[in-house]
């Protein structure tokens, strides 16, 4: 993610003459590495349409609401990759495939724990935040529930969430590894479920 405003002016400019529309991301934090902030008014006057530091998560509650403040001062809103790496450690779905074939997992709850954060910090301060690329179904019911509750939470998933399951990843073809990891079966169903009947 861009973290200043040069980037997203070139990107901004390049794009013009391109034929697509471009809607840059700018980092929430310098580096994406969690401890300062962006200049997000430059970046948004510089054609930022919103704020992430996608990749990885922002990792303490403190510097996501400053971000979220940030952002909804600016009429924008925080997307929020929900990892929590004290969690992390694998690049497979931890549980019965990653103990059959021997590979550290990612668990659920890294995801989950950062997702129970983002709207809970969205009901608190009744501030916008978009969780991305939810992939379990953990996920998706704190998110319904906080949104039944009023909060401004918006979520999105990717089509392998919602249509492949962990099990493919036994193949240990590298195309079915990516983060967040395929989930079960139980997961997927959420999810299609989920993306069928999203409000
Ligand atoms: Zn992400």
């Amino acid at each position: 993610m861009a973290d200043c405003a040069d980037v997203i002016r070139y990107i901004v400019n390049k794009a013009a003459g391109a034929g697509v529309r471009v809607y840059p991301i700018a980092a929430v934090t310098l580096g994406q590495e969690g401890r300062e902030l962006t200049d997000f008014e430059a970046l948004v006057r510089a054609g930022a349409v919103a704020f992430s530091d996608d990749g990885r998560p922002v990792m303490t509650a403190a510097m996501m609401a400053k971000a979220m403040k940030a952002a909804a001062g600016l009429g924008k809103l925080v997307i929020s990759h929900c990892e929590d790496t004290s969690l992390a450690g694998g690049i497979i779905n931890e549980g019965a495939v990653s103990s059959r074939l021997g590979m550290k997992g990612l668990p659920g709850a890294a995801e989950e724990v950062q997702a129970a954060r983002e709207t809970a910090l969205a009901a608190s301060y009744g501030l916008p935040v978009h969780i991305a690329h939810v992939s379990t179904a953990l996920c998706v019911a704190i998110i319904r529930d906080t949104k039944r509750r009023g909060a401004k939470v918006t979520c999105e998933t990717c089509p392998h969430y919602f249509s492949l399951d962990e099990s493919y990843t036994l193949s240990c073809d590298a195309d079915y590894r990516m983060n967040p990891p395929l989930r079960t079966k139980a997961d997927v169903a959420a999810s299609l479920r989920a993306s069928k009947t999203a409000r």
